[in-house]
């Protein structure tokens, strides 16, 4: 059986050979966030376009700035002012944060470190050349390239490129994601359950994550746990990049995903990975879609998304697969689990002081929604691990949309 570092680089390979998103469109910069640039964004002007001053202070020439010397301020520079007139020698002008440096100044003196006395100013420190500016260029040259192809477009980037004036942005369309749950016994989350039914969480969980993960939700509802619903729904979903699908993957008599792919020629790349939850985790291709079949239980459905589907859905894009945000914690109780697969347990991780401190939450396995929904991380017990002490070093797997 893989394992789910083997499991998930499998999923990689496999999606990298297909080629790059072929459907591009232009977005408003407003609207992009989470999308993929397709093209290369250069500077219109050098960055800063001045030399800047990054504190409200006075600009010197930093040679007749001693601590002790007396200099008369001529002037005030506003953010936004125009700066024609060089500072004549032997004289400060008061300057604001992000304005101009009139040329001849080499430093600004920081108000804080100054007294003004009438018309003259006082400096208390000396003045190092070119402190407190930030010079004109220095962050990027007119014409250099500041965003490429395969970026992902978050805040920072967003701004980056709202800064040179690339309002309208190139960007690959999202992956399309059909999600399908299944089972006999699973009704919409709108419809009320009978006392034997449950509703169809896993639909909500996954349109959540996939859209975390950069993908286009479509929601083909629940397929019963017959051939021939099986059959018609998966084909429709097998008109989407994805299909991700909920249940029916275990070893029951009514667990028909495999057989019904099967018969609609697919291929399969792995159909089990060492780990719980999520063991029974399937994944293929059907013509030219990936289809992951998860297993139903709504904690399996939730740790197999972020391990294999997460990585497909960044690939489809455009982008390089993100890592996952494993990190090392403390171990803040013991733990006792069985060996021999990898375990991701719902946990809670703190901060009290420099190290993170995890603990195992209590829980009923992996239908309890619950207690995923107290946990901001899961704790990776590795497969040869069955007794873990208190004190520990351990690994988290991050719980991205909630840390
Ligand atoms: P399965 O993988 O089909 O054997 O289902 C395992 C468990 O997950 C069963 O208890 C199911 O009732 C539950 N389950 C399956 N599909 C869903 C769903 N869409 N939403 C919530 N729970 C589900
Ligand atoms: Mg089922």
């Amino acid at each position: 059986m893989l394992t789910y570092e083997q499991a998930r680089r499998n999923v990689m390979e496999q999606v990298a050979k297909v080629p790059a998103p072929r459907l591009l469109f232009t977005l408003s910069v407003w609207d992009a966030l989470g999308f993929v640039l397709t093209e290369e964004l250069k500077t219109d002007r050098k960055y800063p376009p001045f030399d800047r001053s990054t504190r409200d202070g006075y600009a010197v020439r930093s040679t007749e700035v001693s601590p002790g010397a007396l200099l008369p301020c001529v002037g005030e520079i506003k953010a936004g002012d125009t700066v024609a007139q060089p500072l004549a020698s032997s004289t400060c002008v008061q300057i604001m944060t992000g304005a101009a440096v009139p040329a001849g100044a080499d430093a600004v003196m920081m108000l804080e470190h100054t007294q003004r006395d009438g018309d003259a100013v006082r400096f208390e420190r000396a003045a190092q050349p070119g402190q407190n500016i930030v010079p004109r260029g220095s962050e990027a040259q007119r014409g250099q390239t500041v965003l490429s192809p395969g970026i992902r477009l978050g805040y920072a980037e967003l701004a980056l490129a709202a800064q040179i004036g690339a309002t309208q942005l190139r960007c690959a369309a999202k992956p399309r994601v059909a999600i399908l749950s299944t089972g006999d016994e699973v009704v919409s989350v709108e419809q009320q359950p009978g006392p034997f039914q449950i509703r169809n969480s896993n639909s909500v969980s996954l349109a959540a994550q996939v859209r975390l993960a950069g993908g286009e939700p479509v929601l083909l509802g629940n397929a019963a746990d017959r051939l021939d619903d099986l059959r018609e729904k998966i084909s429709r979903g097998l008109r989407e990049d994805v299909l991700v699908l909920s249940g029916g993957v275990s070893m029951g008599k009514y667990d028909l995903v495999e057989t019904v792919l099967q018969g609609l020629g697919a291929e399969f790349y792995f159909d089990a990975v060492a780990i719980r939850p999520g063991k029974p985790a399937v994944f293929g291709k059907c013509g030219s879609t990936f289809v992951f079949g998860l297993p139903g239980n709504p904690v399996s459905t939730m740790v197999t998304f972020e391990l294999f589907v997460a990585p497909a859905l960044d690939l489809l894009s455009g982008a390089c697969a993100r890592e996952l945000p494993l990190v090392q914690a403390r171990l803040g109780a013991s733990l006792n689990e069985k060996s021999g697969l990898t375990h991701f347990l719902p946990a809670r991780v703190e901060w009290p002081g420099a190290t993170p401190e995890v603990k195992a939450l209590p829980w009923q396995g992996s239908g309890d929604i619950a207690a995923l929904a107290r946990a901001n991380c899961f704790l990776v017990v590795p497969e040869h691990r069955s007794q873990v002490p208190a004190g520990e070093t351990v690994q988290i797997l991050l719980r991205k949309d909630v840390v």
